[in-house]
């Protein structure tokens, strides 16, 4: 049995050249006669491998120095709470809703304060960015918060939302080291890895300095506190040790094919097959505004409810695995991350004609 083409929204493929390097360290990390998950996360081996991880993030993303990378654990989702922990010293935060993850963010962050939705699209079930050019920002809100790429509905915001001087926090999971992205724009950039980087469980955030103080909400858990992760160098406690090693294995392979920019023109390419069949097929169609579409996450459906699960099953019994929508919305949805070649979607698409002429 071969590998697949891995659609998967997350966990989500991850190359293969990493993979089959991770195998091969698997019992001897480079003479150290263990694995990487059997050593101490203060040994030698492991404080390279963490402060390498640090550095080849820092170069991808071009993180100017006043900003900490920090390697957590708890998944996107603790960020939730963590950052109204953390950041809402007036109590005051501006959602925009744009999708599930982001009103998920919305609703953890009521538990700690006054969160206001100042924009949403669920008006037409997130099929669109909202237009945030010009929103009632209230005047004393920490932060404005948003979900950058909607992973289950496959929109993005292809231009950053005016926040009127206020701090810009990002949940960046689903379209992480996709593209190019200019750090200096956030104050938070933050995503769970097991869609685009790594292996579930490691969260990396990217935080500008003066955002991290000791000034949290009374109750904050120390663990909870990105003044401890940061003091610390992400080693307060055991850091999600193996995961952040396949982190840094990632890192060197997106370097290895030109860096980010170089992705997004991948990505770019690769996107542009499928929507480009989307656009002219007489079966399929893709659920979302052109211009708000993501390079990451793309939903179509037939239509037809019986006629999405017999693509879905076939597809799986050809190699094209988990193109079943997210449970809330239904249809089929092909998550085409970094790590899927051109070739896998390219064959799809093929599919996908053979697929509607037989069912035409
Ligand atoms: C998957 C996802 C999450 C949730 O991640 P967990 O690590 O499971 O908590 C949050 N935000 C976005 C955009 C996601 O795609």
């Amino acid at each position: 049995m071969g590998r697949v083409y891995n659609f998967s929204a997350g966990p989500a493929v991850l190359p293969e050249e990493v993979l089959k390097e991770a195998a091969d360290e698997m019992l001897d990390y480079k003479g150290t006669g263990m694995s990487v998950m059997e050593m101490s996360h203060r040994s030698k081996a492991y404080e390279t491998i963490i402060k390498e991880a640090e550095v080849d993030i820092r170069e991808l993303m071009n993180i100017p120095d006043n900003y900490k990378v920090l390697f957590l654990q708890g998944g996107a989702s603790q960020q939730f709470a963590m950052i109204p922990m953390n950041l809402m010293k007036n109590k005051k935060a501006a959602y925009i809703v744009t999708g599930q993850w982001a009103k998920k963010a919305y609703q953890e962050a009521k538990l700690y304060g006054e969160a206001v939705e100042v924009a949403s699209s669920a008006d037409k079930t997130f099929s669109y960015i909202p237009d945030c050019s010009d929103l009632d920002i209230p005047e004393d809100a920490d932060y404005v918060y948003i979900c950058e790429n909607n992973t289950i509905y496959g929109t993005k915001f292809h231009e950053l939302p005016n926040t009127k001087g206020h701090t810009l926090v990002a949940d960046v999971s689903s379209c992480f080291l996709s593209e190019p992205v200019d750090v200096t724009k956030y104050g938070v950039i933050y995503g769970g890895v097991q869609k685009n980087i790594g292996p579930a469980g490691v969260v990396i955030v990217i935080i500008r300095e003066d955002l991290i103080t000791e000034d949290v909400l009374p109750g904050t858990p120390t663990m909870l506190r990105y003044k401890i992760h940061a003091d610390n160098a992400s080693l307060y406690n055991t850091p999600p040790a193996y995961g952040i090693y396949i982190c840094g294995k990632v890192f060197k392979w997106l370097k290895k094919q030109g860096g980010l920019a170089a992705m997004k023109e991948y990505n770019e390419k690769k996107a542009k097959v499928l929507y480009d069949f989307l656009d002219q097929s007489k079966l399929f169609k893709g659920t979302v505004v052109p211009k708000d579409r993501s390079l990451m996450n793309v939903p179509f459906v037939t239509g037809n409810e019986e006629l999405d699960a017999k693509f879905v099953k076939e597809a799986a019994a050809a190699g094209f695995v988990n193109l079943k929508g997210h449970r809330t919305v239904g249809g089929m949805r092909a998550s085409i991350y970094n790590a899927m070649p051109i070739e896998g979607v390219e064959k799809l698409v093929e599919f996908m004609k053979k697929f509607e002429e037989e069912n035409a």
